[in-house]
């Protein structure tokens, strides 16, 4: 297997401009990832002037490393959000995750983005009656919001993905997966041909508070982690995460290589394609 990162983007590569220090704008977005992009697509849309800066590339952070799995819903259920916040601003917030995965592919159809994409569900699979019966209970609050979740048991996991030691989960079919270096890429030039400036290999250093005699500029910050060292502030984290896919496997095969407990890592290490930066 190879090393390389597995998402090949099928969008091309947009003109990336170079911008003078003096040169005023409504909006400066410092970070070229998915974050920075729709709000930079967003802001030009709506009417205002607007410079992505880049350090790197587009697509270089996670927005190009990722998993590529679009998968709606927050990381608290909708009655955890409920019980925290309420049952108005609750279930607002559920329903604002609940439209994340329609945002994406929705925006990939509308503008005929060249984004590879499968929209198939998302199979929540547990190792333990207790991780079963949680994912039971997230299927049913989603079913009793309209979706069509299924919750599984250990046979249908068997049969749907040929996995042997699980002991139930869900499925959710609203989720899907994309090649999310393409949609990065696909975003940058959504965001330039309709009029943003976007600077690659372009570090901002420092965020400033300045009296400006026209139109206030504002900046987002869209950089990620590394945001904190712009303002002076401590970085919050710098927790590696490793993402691996392979290719479909065979049903046999697949039955022995996804078995309860899971495969040991020196197992995985060795097999497994890795995703990674390339330069
Ligand atoms: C291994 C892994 C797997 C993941 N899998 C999934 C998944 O399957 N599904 C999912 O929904 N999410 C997944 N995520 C999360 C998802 O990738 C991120 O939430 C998302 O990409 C964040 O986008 P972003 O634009 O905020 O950050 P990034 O894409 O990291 O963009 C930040 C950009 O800022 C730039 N930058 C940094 N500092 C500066 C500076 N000083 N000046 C200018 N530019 C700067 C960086 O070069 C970078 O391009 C995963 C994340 C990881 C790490």
């Amino acid at each position: 297997m190879s090393g390389a990162c597995v998402w090949t983007s099928s969008a091309g590569a947009w003109p990336a401009q170079a911008f003078g220090p003096s040169e005023a704008a409504d909006l400066v977005v410092v970070g070229g990832g998915i974050l920075g992009l729709s709000t930079a697509l967003r802001a030009v849309r709506s009417g205002r002037s607007v410079r992505v800066i880049e350090a790197s590339d587009i697509g270089t952070g996670a927005s190009g490393l990722n998993g590529g799995q679009v998968i709606p819903g927050l990381k608290y259920d909708p009655e955890t959000l409920i019980e925290r916040l309420g049952v108005k601003r609750g279930e607002a917030l559920a329903r604002f995750g609940a439209a994340t995965a329609d945002a994406v592919f929705d925006l990939i159809e509308r503008e005929h983005l060249a984004v590879p994409r499968q929209r198939k569900g998302w199979i929540q699979a547990a190792h333990t009656q207790a991780a079963a019966d949680a994912a039971g209970r997230r299927a049913r609050q989603w079913q009793a919001r309209g979706v069509d979740a299924r919750v599984l048991s250990a046979s249908d996991i068997a049969e749907l993905t040929g996995a042997k030691g699980y002991v139930g989960g869900w499925l959710d079919p609203r989720a899907g997966v994309i090649d999310p270096l393409a949609y990065t890429r696909e975003l940058a030039r959504l965001a330039t041909e309709a009029g943003a400036r976007i600077a690659t290999n372009t570090r901002a250093s420092r965020v400033e508070r300045r009296a400006l005699s026209r139109t206030p500029s504002r900046a987002a910050i869209a950089s990620g982690i590394k945001w904190a060292s712009l303002i002076g502030a401590r970085s919050t984290s710098d927790t590696p995460s490793r993402n691996e896919s392979t290719s479909p496997a065979a049903r046999r095969l697949a039955s022995r290589v996804l078995p309860t407990p899971p495969v040991p890592t020196s197992v995985t290490n060795r097999d497994s394609a890795r995703c990674r930066r390339s330069s």
